[in-house]
């Protein structure tokens, strides 16, 4: 660090004074009544502004066939 970078004392506390962490917005979905992120599909039941994004089930579907071919494998 050169010397002309060098912060004082208030200055390097007014920098840190944005550095804190905030809580995540979490909010209730309407559809599912689940906790969910603000701006984020709904884990639960796949939907967004009352659409459905992600096909819950086939994922759950998918993931099932995949621990079942692992088990299989392990045999
Ligand atoms: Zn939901």
């Amino acid at each position: 660090m050169v010397n002309r970078m060098r912060h004082n004392r208030s200055q390097r506390g007014n920098t840190r004074s944005h550095h804190a962490i905030k809580a995540a917005g979490i909010s209730v979905c309407p559809d599912c009544n689940a906790k969910r992120l603000n701006h984020k599909v709904c884990t639960n039941c796949g939907k967004y502004n009352g659409k459905v994004v992600i096909d819950v089930l086939a994922k759950v579907a998918k993931k099932e066939k995949k621990n079942k071919a692992k088990k299989e494998e392990t045999k």
